[in-house]
């Protein structure tokens, strides 16, 4: 069985494949005309980032399962899946605890405004402190989770942690499950009128594309502070900068943009109130281990062992 490795996968995991004598295929160059080459024979794909439409998936004769390296699968053709009967997993137990703890460390770093005091110390003005702009707590403030999915409930457990008031929009969970996780089902209005803290946890599609735009920056509080660690173009980039230059709000933190990699002159780039991240919420070292040893075993569950495969990793092409 030959399967086509798309990107670095930790050792871990690519070594259940190797035991299990599958013939292991590294893919370095992405290029269209390569891929449609080099997966044209493979009966399963190890996918990280790169894009996979219909025009090269129609060239995968063989194609079986795509297993994604991670749980977003926005960069796959999924109708293309669903007429050919080529099934995706995901890695759903992995990687929930690094992006709850990402955006904590955003929350809390743009909060303190840690970067000003760590600048101050080292270039020997200690005595300056009094110079430093407010900074505040994370303490009893209103924190709005927007989707309350595996990430968004790690982190509302670890805002609570904090003492701070955990608003939960996601009208697809019901009130009950919100409640039972000691958070507060809210409205998308009231809960945007109400955030001193957003943080974003949607799947990107029609109904999520531009999710917050100029439209809402004008309801927003102008202390808040806005995390995207989802999926770029959840929020639209042009209102958030418009949002952040005229101080609508208070801060930003992006994991992810429109366009990966962004252009070298984004205009974000030259914004003070904003904290950027290349796309590596869930690359500890500790995650991508995981990430590795769960996509390769969905691999090798799918064909050689499926009593053992999570059924909760293979994504339900006809609803999603
Ligand atoms: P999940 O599927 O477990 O949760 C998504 C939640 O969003 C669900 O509860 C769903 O009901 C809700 N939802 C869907 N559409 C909605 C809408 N229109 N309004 C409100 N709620 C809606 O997903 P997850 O594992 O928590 O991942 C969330 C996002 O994080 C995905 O976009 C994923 O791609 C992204 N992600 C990013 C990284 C990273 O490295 N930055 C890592 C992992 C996941």
């Amino acid at each position: 069985m030959r399967i086509g490795i798309l990107g670095d996968v930790h050792e871990e995991g690519i070594k259940i494949l190797k035991e299990k004598k599958f013939e292991l295929l590294n893919i370095t160059n992405f290029d269209k005309s390569n891929l449609k080459n080099e997966l044209a024979n493979v009966d399963g794909i190890i996918l990280r980032t790169s894009n996979l439409d219909s025009d090269i998936l129609s060239h995968c004769n063989k194609l079986k399962i795509i297993s994604r390296h991670g749980v977003g699968y926005d960069n796959v053709d999924k109708n293309f899946l669903l007429n050919n009967k080529i099934a995706l997993a995901i890695t759903s137990t992995s990687n929930a605890v690094s992006v709850a703890e990402h955006v904590m460390t955003m929350f809390l770093t743009l909060t303190k405004n840690i970067y000003k005091s760590d600048e101050l110390v080292k270039s020997g003005n200690f005595n300056e402190k009094s110079e430093l702009p407010n900074f505040f707590e994370l303490y009893k403030k209103n924190i709005l989770i927007l989707g309350f999915g595996r990430i968004g409930k790690e982190l509302a457990k670890r805002c609570l942690a904090f003492d701070s008031s955990v608003f939960v929009y996601d009208p697809y969970v019901p009130k009950e499950v919100i409640e039972r996780h000691g958070c507060i089902e809210i409205g998308k209005e009231n809960g945007f009128k109400e955030a001193d803290y957003i943080s974003i946890h949607l799947p990107l599609n029609e109904e999520t594309k531009d999710f917050i735009s100029f439209k809402e920056f004008n309801k927003f509080k102008n202390n808040l502070i806005l995390v995207n660690t989802a999926r770029g173009g959840i929020i639209n980039q042009d209102a958030l900068y418009d949002a952040l230059l005229h101080k609508k709000i208070l801060a930003a933190g992006l994991d992810v943009f429109e366009v990966e990699p962004p252009q070298k002159d984004l205009n974000l780039f030259n914004l003070e109130n904003i904290l950027l991240t290349p796309h590596n919420a869930a690359l500890t070292l500790e995650c991508r281990k995981r990430m590795a040893i769960e996509c390769c075993e969905n691999v090798y569950y799918f064909f050689k062992d499926l009593e053992k495969l999570n059924k909760k990793n293979i994504v339900d092409l006809k609803k999603n």
